[in-house]
Formats: structure tokens, sequence, C-alpha cells
């Protein structure tokens, strides 16, 4: 199929799911929640004509409330609760690793990409304990909808659905995997893409250029920027370590931007000052680049303490479920800054403020890195060079 050509994830096939959204959508027993990835809103305009780096989250949210979506919700929120798993991993395994432990393993691995992950599993067996054992934003997100969120809702695990609106399309075959599920009810039922999500909106008639601007619904939908950057190579590194920064050091970060962690370079480094404390930290897009990390990290000679891996050429900016960019890098490059423009918009930029964040801690998960954190957020990787068999409980 046309995937083949545009997606480098390795996922062969464009699995269609519009069809069950909507059968979802008319059915009355089902509560239908939505979730909405970062990338979706700095590139969904183009389906429509709009110059490339629009920003359309207003308009967004209101076409899938107008399709009929019970709440609309942002996986940006789940982005925060990723850090605050991730940003303690890794602060636990420094902590480690500087007094001396040599069974820690550093660097730690970002684990949100599902293409990333798939081609570790394929490629490193030998290395299933590098990653960080987070989950990614969008199966966060549906281990909290289908516990906390239908707790509060009042609705039974088997009443809502879960889907997802992702740049992706590793996304789709993510959602599928049977250790996120329970008892064969996945935590994310459906997972389209943005171009899916324009064809769903063109079918329904809506004039999406007409369309008044709609907030997300709470409580989870509220995100800070550092939810927002995940959407771009080198975000998901920027978000934890304004927050890492913070937890490690005690003080107040003053400003939040590290532009040393920006740009298009295939492999980029930077050290980041913990106070004292040098942070070295490298940041690889495209898988071919990422081999390159990875081979240093087997062979002992990597001398970073963290490294962001996205298998998409931008990050999920450039997704092989967004509208097509045709290899033309100054689109990406107007989505990635359209990207920057939210954050630098939000009034929280930091996860650990994220007030709803917070309150989810503190009613539910205890703190981060506990035992229920540990089991709803937090997963293992398996060796597909193997048969795989799991059992779920
Ligand atoms: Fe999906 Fe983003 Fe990874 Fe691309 S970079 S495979 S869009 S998660």
């Amino acid at each position: 199929g046309q995937c083949v050509a545009v997606c480098p994830t390795g996922a062969l096939s464009e699995v269609d799911n519009t069809r069950k959204v909507i059968a979802a959508l008319v059915d009355p027993a089902k509560t239908v929640v939505v979730q909405t990835a970062p990338a979706v809103r700095a590139a969904l305009g183009e389906e429509f004509g709009m110059e490339p780096g629009t920003l359309v989250t207003g308009k967004m949210v209101s076409a899938l409330k107008k399709l009929g979506f019970d709440k609309v919700f942002d996986t940006d929120f789940a982005a925060d609760l990723t850090i605050m798993e991730e940003g303690t991993e890794l602060l636990d395994r420094l902590n480690k690793h500087l007094t001396g432990d040599k069974n820690v393993k550093l660097p730690i691995l970002t684990s949100c990409c599902p293409g990333w992950v798939n081609f570790f599993e394929s490629n490193f067996p030998d290395m299933l304990d590098v990653p960080s054992t987070a989950k990614s934003p969008q199966q966060m997100f549906g281990a909290i909808a289908k516990t906390y969120l239908a707790d509060k809702m009042g609705i039974k695990r088997e009443d809502m659905v879960v889907v997802s609106i992702m740049p992706c399309l590793a996304k789709k075959y993510e959602a599928s995997r049977p250790e996120f599920a329970v008892n064969g009810n996945p935590d994310v039922d459906l997972s389209i893409d943005t171009r899916e999500l324009a064809q769903m909106i063109k079918g329904a008639n809506i004039n999406f250029m007409e369309l008044t601007d709609e907030a997300f619904d709470n409580p989870m939908g509220e995100s800070t920027g550092a939810g927002v950057i995940f959407a771009n190579t080198g975000g998901v590194i920027e978000a934890a370590v304004r927050t890492a920064y913070e937890v490690h050091t005690k003080k107040k970060l003053e400003k939040v931007e590290f532009e040393a962690l920006r740009g298009f370079e295939g492999i980029r480094s930077a050290e980041v000052d913990f106070d004292g404390l040098p942070l070295k930290i490298g940041i690889a897009h495209g898988l071919g680049n990422a081999r390159k990390l990875l081979e240093d990290v087997q062979a002992g000679k990597s001398q970073y303490h963290a490294i962001e891996i996205m298998a998409c050429p931008g990050g999920c900016i450039g997704g092989g479920g967004q509208p097509y960019h045709h290899g033309h890098s100054s689109i990406l490059k107007k989505r990635a800054s359209a990207i920057y423009r939210e954050d630098a918009g939000k009034a929280i930029r930091k996860s650990h403020e994220n007030p709803f964040i917070i309150k989810l801690y503190k009613e539910f998960l205890g703190e981060p890195g506990s035992k229920l954190a540990h089991q709803l957020l937090h997963t293992q990787y398996f060796d597909k060079k193997k048969k795989v068999e799991i059992k779920n409980d």
C-alpha cells in the first residue's frame, strides 16, 4: 500500500478503523471518549487547504464534538503524565549511577514511539532493559481513562470506547499489543490517523473552516507546554528536562526553552547543566540515525545519560498518518514552529505543574513510580526475534 512509501516504521498496511469509530459513536450503550495527539493540531488544517503550520486545536475539538464524541480529551495530558513517570525513572537511574551502582543502565532511552520500540525489540533484543519502562502517552491515556475516568463517570470499562487520533500508523499496532488490554478489553480501542480524521469530518459534511474554537473537556484535557512539544524531535527530552531539572536541583527553572535540544539534524547532542552536573543528552530522528546511537550503547561507548529517539523525520509532526508532506522539510519546519508557538502560549509549561496531573496523583496514583503507577503506566519489552506469548490477567 501507500504506507510503504510514507511510513518508515515498518507498519506495512494501513488499518482503516473509521467505520468502527462510527459504529461506536452511534451505539447508545457506549460512552466514546477521544484523545488527540499533539502533532495532529499542527497539520490537520492542511487537509482543508490551510497553510502548513496553522494551528487548528480549537476547530479540531469543535469538529470532534460535532462528530458525536462524548468527551474530547488531549493526549498532551497523558504526555505530561509520561514525563512524571519517565522523569522519575531518569532521576532514579541517574542517582544510582552517581552513587556508583554498577547495575544501573544508562543512558535511559525514551519509549513513547512505537515505531522505535518495534525496531529495538527486533534489532536490539539484548538491550530490552535500556529503554524507559514508561508507556507511551497514547497508552497511558487509555489506562487512566478506563480506570480513574470510568470510575469518575460511573461507567463500566466495557461500556467505554477509547479512540485516539494519532499522526502515526504504528500507533494502531501499539494499541493492539496484547499487554495493553485487560481481559481482552484494550485500553485504547481504536486508533485512527490525522488523514482519516479529515475524511470523517468531510464525510459528515462539517465545514471545518467555519468552525468556532472549542476547548477540551476535563479532567484529561488540560496540558502544559511540555506535553505539546512531544510532537517535535527533541521535544520529549526537553519536556523531561524541564521537570527533572526542578526535581533534581530543587531550584526553579527560569528559562524553559532549551534551544540546544531543538533543530532538524538527524543526530544531535547537548549538555544541560543540572546545577553542576552536566547531563549529556542525545537525540535521533529516523531509524538509521537511531541505529548509530544504539550501536554505541551496545558497545559500551555511549557518552549519554539520556537519549530520545523518534522513528519519523522531525518526530511525530512528520508521522506516516499526517497529511502528505512529499519530503518537503519546509512543511515539517512550519509544523514544528506551530508546536513551539502553542507551547509558548501556554500558561503552564512544566508537566509537574499541571493541576490535573497533581490531582490525579493525589486522588488516585499516589507518587510517581508508585505500585499503582507501575501497574497502569509502565510496560515491558519483548524479544521480537522469538515468538511472543502473553497471558492477560
Ligand atoms: Fe509514530 Fe511519532 Fe514514532 Fe512516527 S515518530 S512512528 S508518528 S510515534
